[in-house]
């Protein structure tokens, strides 16, 4: 039995900025390709827009240049950009692989509104405002200060629920997310943690608390546990068994039917053992079906993440 697979975060599109010679086909540089994609019954794959440090500016023209990857080595080979609701339904038919484009920080946004709907126009779907730093809409995680959104930030947090880009609360700050928390509640929309563990399991400072897995629980959205071994477990050499006592604690607080993936592969150095990279999902799926049954393992691996597209992307024909 194969298991489809949803993974909501890879920083592919960062990689292949620095490097535009590797091969999305099968480069092995590269955690996330067609090949171990197809190995590991990946389905969906989120690719983030991620600014590496080494670019050294957050210009917008390096946002545009990575819609151009995505587009140019992924969806050329085959991959279905999924931007609204009707995308999924033809992936679910096709048995096609699909893409999703979304935004690690809103850095190369450059507080241009503008720069938003075009993203959005060419496919952007998910947003988280900040990786680990402060920037012009709110502070991320490793801000000592820990301040929340700007009111840019604010009106980011607006047009996003206007548009339809669903809101990632991975890296942001302890009271940016509250912030963030308080503006989704209002409007009626839940959010996501793309790629963030339980604290309470591993206190990691990304991995979020309990208060915080609650609140996210309550308005309906989705936590993609994450493979990063520094967030999976303290500790050497940790593998894909130290991800269960996160899926349990999560279960515990009333989130079993909110868990989803976010690997995060191609942006770590290091690996879980036995997870190393996107072929891997296979190995994974199997282990999960030694401790859980099939149902709630079909939910976290993809049918979660699904049902939350499904009612958060929007409708093409209502776009026209
Ligand atoms: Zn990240």
């Amino acid at each position: 039995m194969r298991l489809t697979v949803s993974d909501f975060h890879c920083d592919a599109l960062s990689k292949l900025q620095l490097n535009p010679k590797l091969n999305f086909a099968s480069s092995r540089k590269l955690d996330v390709n067609l090949r171990r994609m197809k190995q590991g019954g990946v389905r969906l794959q989120c690719f983030a827009i991620y600014l590496s440090e080494k670019l050294g500016t957050s210009r917008y023209g390096y946002v545009q240049e990575q819609i151009d990857l995505f587009y140019h080595h992924i969806v050329r080979l085959g991959v279905r950009p999924i931007g609204f609701v009707e995308d999924l339904e033809e992936l679910e038919q096709s048995q096609g692989i699909g893409g999703l484009l979304s935004i690690e920080g809103a850095d190369g946004l450059e507080g241009n509104l503008d720069h938003v709907r075009e993203s959005y126009e060419r496919g952007v779907r998910i947003l988280g405002l900040t990786w680990n730093y402060a920037n012009w809409a709110a502070d991320g995680i490793l801000e000592p200060r820990n301040g929340g959104l700007t009111p840019a930030g604010r009106n980011l947090v607006k047009l996003c629920h206007e548009l339809g880009i669903i809101l990632d609360v991975s890296h942001l700050s302890v009271r940016g997310f509250w912030e963030l928390q308080e503006l989704a509640a209002a409007a009626g929309r839940p959010f996501i943690a793309s790629h963030s563990n339980a604290f309470s399991v591993c206190d990691h400072v990304r991995n979020l608390r309990d208060d915080q897995i609650e609140a996210l629980i309550s308005l309906g959205g989705r936590i993609g546990l994450t493979f990063v071994p520094w967030f999976v477990k303290k500790g050497r050499n940790p593998s894909s068994e130290d991800l269960l006592p996160h899926i349990e604690h999560v279960c515990a607080l009333g989130g079993a039917d909110h868990i989803m993936f976010g690997s995060d592969f191609d942006g770590i150095e290091s690996h879980l053992r036995h997870l190393r990279h996107a072929g891997d999902y296979a190995k994974f799926q199997e282990m999960l079906l030694k401790h859980y049954p099939e149902g709630l393992v079909r939910g976290w691996l993809s049918g979660h993440a699904a049902a939350f597209l499904c009612d958060w992307l929007p409708l093409r024909k209502k776009a026209l």
